[in-house]
């Protein structure tokens, strides 16, 4: 059985082939710059990187570069697109037209058609690139898998925003979250490292990355997550601004002549620990700036360790106490700082760190990291969105 994951940007579309038996990846690359000129073509596999520069006019000549790849007779994972069972779509919002993973079916892809403006930059990019996977391959399954998807279970008291209850009804403003197939993955990861049954676990799943959101997860079952409408929520992010006063926000347009389309811009694009530091998005940079002594940089660090610390702590209180804590992308699996930072004195919830454990955490596998008088397990877990993609589709498409 293999299923081939895709990850469509507006101008890049990112795959991955994968052998769902053993779950392991048998290619998998990048598409960069479709559309664009010096358009360019990663291809992973074998323990071999090709990198060309191959002229990439719209995603269906990157599909069909992708497929022609994976079936090459020198290069190539398959003998022929008729080995790929199935082909499953990450989509970044849902809204709540679909609340699971659903089959790309003619219905499902107009209810698409009306929820592009929910992510005005990924969601028509999700409909190009299944429609170009549907032209190479129109025989096969293919499922839509929503990063809000694991989000559906929080109560209407959590994912409703206090605006007049009209306009939630008319349209469908509230709270969706993002990254669901992280948490979702990583939640049940620690559970099958722990030996628990997920159902009598409560969890906080910390995905941190350039976008970074919390979730907390009973019993398997998310009931409350930081990011809202848009991934624009929640702790500050790379260059995104997280939680904010929206009256600042009108306050800043005013006085330096923006419309809404340019604040929010700039709230996405130029704020986040990127704005306060002015040094950069990146956490390898801030943490060396720091230790230069640059004021700003600590300042954002500190700040994206705050913000993390008091979701945890209002996490805690929602799920009535925490027993897994854990930690996973870019600077969740990495960044030992930034992990320390964030669990120091959570004491009175039970939360202590072993700092050697955490310094020495190794990289790529799960890792238990609490002290031996930690009432809280916490762990690093590496993050996995494309397998939780890719078992979606097969259980979707009942496959296997
Ligand atoms: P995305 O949200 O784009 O998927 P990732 O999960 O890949 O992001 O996280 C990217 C971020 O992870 C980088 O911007 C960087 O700040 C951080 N990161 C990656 N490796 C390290 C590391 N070794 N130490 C600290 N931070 C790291």
């Amino acid at each position: 059985m293999k299923i081939l994951v895709i990850n469509s940007g507006s101008s890049s579309l990112k795959y991955q082939l994968i052998d769902m038996e053993r779950e392991s990846v048998l290619a998998k690359g990048n598409c960069e710059r479709i559309g664009i000129a010096h358009s360019n073509f990663i291809y992973k596999a074998h323990g071999q990187t090709i990198e060309q520069e191959v002229d990439m006019p719209n995603h269906n000549v990157a599909v069909k570069l992708v497929l022609d790849k994976l079936c090459d007779k020198k290069v190539g994972v398959i003998a022929s697109m008729k080995e790929i069972d199935g082909v499953g779509h990450r989509v970044v919002a849902s809204g709540e037209a679909f609340k699971k993973p659903t089959l790309v079916t003619p219905e499902s892809m107009v209810l698409m058609e009306k929820i592009k403006d929910l992510a005005p930059l990924h969601n028509p990019a999700a409909i190009v690139g299944v429609n170009a996977c549907l032209a190479a391959m129109p025989k096969t399954p293919m499922v839509l898998v929503f990063d809000t998807g694991f989000h559906f279970t929080m109560p209407d008291y959590a994912y409703m925003y206090a605006i007049d209850y009209a306009h939630y009804e008319k349209y469908k403003i509230r709270r969706y979250g993002a990254h669901g197939t992280s948490h979702k993955f990583v939640a049940q990861e620690a559970a099958t490292y722990l030996k628990k049954n997920i159902e009598d676990l409560k969890i906080i799943t910390c995905h941190l990355g350039n976008g970074s959101s919390i979730t907390a997860i009973k019993g398997g079952k998310c009931i409350d997550t930081s990011m809202g409408f848009t991934p624009l929520a929640g702790v500050p992010m790379g260059t995104r601004s997280g939680d904010i006063d929206y009256s600042a926000a009108e306050f800043l347009a005013k006085k330096e002549g923006m419309d809404v389309s340019e604040m929010l811009n700039y709230l996405n694009k130029k704020c986040g620990v990127l704005g306060v530091s002015g040094v950069s998005s990146d956490f390898r940079d801030l943490s060396d700036a720091a230790e230069k002594g640059n004021y700003r940089a600590e300042l954002a660090l500190n700040m994206f360790t705050y913000g993390a610390k008091k979701y945890i702590g209002a996490y805690s209180a929602a799920l009535n106490g925490v027993d897994v804590i854990v930690f996973t992308a870019g600077i969740g699996e990495n960044d030992d700082v930034v992990r320390s930072k964030t669990l120091s004195e959570l004491d009175y919830l039970g939360v202590k760190l072993d700092e050697g454990k955490n310094k020495k955490c190794p990289r790529g596998q799960i890792a238990e990291i609490q002290a031996a008088d930690s009432k809280v397990k916490i762990l690093v877990i590496p993050t996995n969105e494309e397998l939780v993609i890719a078992r979606e589709t097969m259980h979707e498409a009942k496959l296997g």
